[in-house]
């Protein structure tokens, strides 16, 4: 929380000062704890019937397990002091893990020098030049990298075969088809937080799962005097005759607050507000930032296939892009026992594949999983699920940084802090507690201001 804010004082005035908070992913339980604490009375409103957005999780046997993958990584600072604030952060356990390629029915391991000089899809010049890239990237300054494409940079600087076989596979398997347009810094960003300065791959997870973080959040909120609204889904967003914001939930009563934070995905914001008196004094918002989504496959396996945490499969004949083996990283009281696969294929909610039945995706990505391991009995298949995700990864085009909307979008009235505008950080339960963060700060302030705090 902020430092320099007499927080006494602002208890005091905040506490006949409301806010709604829309969306309760870790984005809007982190602005509804942090402003609950600050003494405002906070109501959370959550379209479906469970807190933790794309965190969110499923009961299997006497575990929760996420229904898309979650883990930390050491750097995730803003997300570890959030831990440590509500006393969580000891339950953290930490693992040395690992990443591999599956080429050509072939399994490397691409974690140090050696793997990958040893790494055949690649000429031995390939090899070498994919090395100092990833070098280049860990020292390089990432000014400019926002206005050159990840396929012109990794090209020049690895050349146009070794992205071809390498990179290309890597930026599919988060954007699918749509990897084209990503700026560099996106790639910079994420590889620095994941490999950068050759330190050694390590990632973490909490005992009882990311339901334990959501929990202890909800529970906060509500000791804190919050109101939690679960299948509150919102529909519009305006402002009422005395300047105060109301909210509309189809078939409720409207509701009226001094301020509205909105942490959906983006594509919410003009819909909730469009034909509204809010509308004309919001500053415009482009809403042409579309989103990648995610076809997920949980699978139960009586055994593991890889030492690695991450495999990218990039290959045409397989119904998806990689797979995460979360048992390396898990502890088997997390997993009630079992080996525990996610098997994800990052694609755009209007692609005919993203809407097939769920059983026809599922037997897909069993053959697919079959063609890479082809010892695979289905007796080691214990049990199987999907979970889609229509809006997950922001499909960033150049030049986004600067284009990228504001999380104030009417002071002390009307405040934004979405997926959307956590670039250039990662998109990640860190990602959007950061912002989180600053937007609860920039609310304070706001306030301190109009009360001559
Ligand atoms: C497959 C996958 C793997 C991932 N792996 C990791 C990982 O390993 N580590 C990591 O840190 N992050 C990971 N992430 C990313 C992480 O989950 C997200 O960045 C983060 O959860 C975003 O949180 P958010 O609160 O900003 O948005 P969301 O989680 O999208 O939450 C938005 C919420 O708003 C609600 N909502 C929407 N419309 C309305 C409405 N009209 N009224 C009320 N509520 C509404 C939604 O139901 C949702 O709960 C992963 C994501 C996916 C999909």
């Amino acid at each position: 929380m902020t430092k320099d804010t007499n927080s006494a004082k602002i208890s005091k005035n905040m506490e006949n000062s409301s806010t709604a908070v829309i969306g309760g992913g870790i984005s809007g339980l982190a602005i509804a704890y942090w402003l609950s604490k600050s003494g405002t009375p906070v109501t959370l409103y959550e379209a479906s019937d469970q807190l933790g957005g794309l965190g969110t999780f499923f009961q299997y046997r006497n575990v929760f397990l996420e229904k898309f993958y979650h883990c930390m990584l050491p750097s995730d600072k803003h997300l570890l002091g959030l831990l440590r604030e509500i006393d969580l952060e000891n339950k953290v356990y930490w693992k040395d893990t690992s990443f591999g390629f599956m080429h050509k029915g072939e399994l490397y391991g691409l974690n140090t020098p050696f793997e990958l000089l040893c790494f055949r899809p690649l000429s031995f010049i390939d090899r070498f030049r994919v090395g100092l890239t990833g070098l280049w990237g860990s020292i390089c300054s990432p000014n400019g990298l926002d206005e050159v494409t990840c396929v012109e940079w990794l090209s020049r600087l690895s050349g146009k075969r070794a992205f071809e076989t390498f990179w290309k596979p890597m930026l599919q398997a988060k954007f699918g088809d749509r990897y084209h347009e990503v700026p560099a810094l996106w790639f910079w960003t994420r590889f620095n937080r994941e490999k950068g300065g050759n330190k050694k791959e390590c990632k973490g997870y909490i005992h009882g799962g990311y339901r334990r973080i959501v929990e202890a959040l909800s529970e906060s909120i509500k000791a804190q005097g919050g109101t939690i609204k679960l299948q509150a889904s919102i529909e519009k967003v305006d402002l009422n005759a005395e300047g105060r914001l109301s909210v509309l939930i189809p078939n409720s009563e409207v509701e009226v607050f001094d301020r509205v934070v909105i942490t959906t995905p983006i594509s919410f914001f003009n819909k909730a507000i469009s034909g509204s008196r809010l509308a004309e004094e919001c500053p415009k918002i482009d809403g042409a930032i579309d989103m990648q989504g995610v076809v997920n496959a949980v699978i139960m396996l009586r055994r593991g296939f890889t030492k690695h945490y991450w495999v990218a499969a990039i290959d045409e004949d397989i119904p998806f892009q990689g797979i995460v083996e979360s048992t390396t990283l898990l502890e088997k009281s997390d997993t009630a026992g079992m080996h525990l696969i996610y098997l994800m294929n990052y694609i755009h909610r209007t692609d005919a594949l993203f809407n097939k039945p769920e059983h026809e995706i599922l037997d897909n990505y069993i053959v697919g999983l079959k063609k890479l391991f082809p010892d695979l009995q289905n007796e080691d298949i214990v049990d199987r699920f999907l979970f889609r995700a229509p809006f997950v990864e922001p499909l960033y085009t150049i030049g986004y940084q600067k284009r990228k909307p504001p999380t104030v979008l009417i002071p002390g009235k009307l405040y934004m802090a979405t997926t959307a505008q956590v670039y250039p950080d990662v998109t990640s339960w860190n990602g959007s507690v950061g912002l989180a963060q600053k937007t609860v700060d920039q609310i304070l302030r706001d306030f301190c201001k109009t009360r001559d705090i």
